[in-house]
């Protein structure tokens, strides 16, 4: 029997993968512009972490994740999402002794044991900022025009920013206190996790997805309604900068995150989709959550984004790049000893960094001309026994179907300028 991929998992193929590397090139430069440094944390934790850390109300830690004993009969946790890693590296490697705050970015693979669907695995990728030791506005300002710039240089359109205050403890127990009230008389209605929501985390309710739910919650006090006077100018700076760094966004006070560790600042990007708009991107800020964890007070700022999503959305408005293949050109050989010839040649120009190839079959001209085509080159440079003979070498246009000789000799020399000369074209 054939063995076959673990469901929920997908294999990333050649055609596919310069997608990917595109995603990552982008990645990379753009955080490399802001100041953020990458940071990679095992693929594996504790599994203590994710519980205090992500927070053990939440259907992540409840129902998605992977588990498991080690031989040493530790519990170990594939690591669902990367916020709690990161802020246990910030802890345990002291980064907090160096300058604050502390800018950092990581991606790589998560894992939740979900239903697979369309676009949803169970190893996903994700990219996330996170920005720790850093509480004013003008940071999460900061990581919000990042996430915007991102996009826009992927060239993605239809694009908002969706933000909101969920407040501190202060306000946020008010205003739990004010929903609770709301919701008492609308509670037999209410899904089965609202109900257990209502007492555990009533803020939650304002998040389900059920369309019942969202109706009796229509209405309902917000956060906003309830901020205190730090929370609310802290939420007011934001929204100037954001004006000031020509953000597009709107105010959202449905968005509240699912997570229990967000405070203040709330914000979401989503992508207008064939009559809908849906997230792309989550983030918030989470001064709690170092603490939590065991480290000491710290103020801390993310986002989070499925990197399969983004490809999907880019895919959806063809904005990804085409995978052209390219390659400058390939020897076509025919017999030993012009195969070894072809092969020296080959050898000379890769140490020049030419991307070249050589025929790896043995096949016939016509054949080895045919994949020539197939990889895209622009010039095939043929050599056989008649050509060895004279100490020349074809130089096949594929692309004019023109073709000449010049002396095997000098085939090096006259090759590596041509390329030379193509590449500052
Ligand atoms: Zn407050
Ligand atoms: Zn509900």
């Amino acid at each position: 029997m054939v063995i076959q991929r673990a469901k929920g998992t997908q294999d990333i193929l050649p055609g596919m993968i310069e997608k990917w590397q595109f995603l990552e090139e982008t990645i990379r430069s753009v955080c490399q512009e802001y100041g953020y440094e990458e940071i990679r944390t095992p693929i594996f934790e504790v599994t203590e972490l994710f519980q205090r850390g992500v927070g053990d109300t939440t259907d992540i830690v409840n129902k998605e994740m992977y588990t498991f004993l080690d031989k040493g009969k530790r519990s170990l946790t594939l690591r669902p999402e990367g916020t709690a890693s990161v802020c246990r590296a910030y802890v345990e490697d002291k980064l907090y002794t160096g300058a604050l705050p502390l800018k950092l970015y990581y991606l790589g693979p998560m894992f939740r044991y979900e239903r697979p669907q369309t676009g949803r695995f169970r190893q996903f990728h994700q990219f996330g900022v996170e920005v720790l030791g850093g509480d004013k506005p003008v940071v999460d300002a900061e990581v919000i025009s990042l996430v915007w710039d991102f996009y826009r240089r992927l060239g993605l359109g239809g694009l908002e920013v969706h933000v909101n205050s969920v407040g501190c403890p202060n306000c946020r127990q008010q205003h739990a206190q004010e929903l609770q009230k709301f919701l008492t008389e609308r509670y037999e209605q209410l899904c089965r996790d609202c109900q257990d929501r209502f007492e555990r985390n009533p803020l939650r309710v304002l998040d389900c997805k059920n369309p019942l739910c969202r109706e009796l919650t229509e209405g309902a006090p917000t956060t906003l309604d309830l901020l205190c006077a730090d929370c609310s100018q802290h939420f007011q700076r934001l929204q100037a900068l954001l004006q000031a760094a020509g953000v597009v966004f709107k105010i959202n006070p449905r968005l509240v995150r699912g997570l229990d560790y967000y405070c203040k600042t709330a914000f979401e990007v989503v992508v207008e989709e064939i009559g809908a708009q849906s997230a792309i991107c989550g983030g918030g800020r989470y001064d709690r959550l170092v603490q939590e964890i065991g480290g000491p007070p710290t103020a801390g700022i993310g986002f989070a984004m499925g990197m399969e999503r983004v490809l999907a959305a880019l895919e959806a408005q063809q904005k990804l790049p085409e995978s052209g293949k390219s390659g400058f050109a390939m020897v076509v050989a025919l017999g030993a000893e012009a195969q070894k010839e072809g092969f020296r040649l080959v050898s000379k120009l890769r140490q020049e960094r030419i991307p070249v190839s050589i025929d790896l079959t043995e096949r016939s001209l016509k054949a080895q001309l045919k994949s020539a085509d197939r990889l895209g080159v622009n010039f095939a440079l043929i050599l056989g026994e008649q050509e060895l003979e004279k100490e020349v070498l074809i130089v096949r246009d594929l692309q004019l179907g023109e073709q000449y000789e010049i002396p095997l000799s000098e085939a090096h020399i006259s090759l590596s300028q041509k390329y030379r000369e193509g590449a500052t074209q």
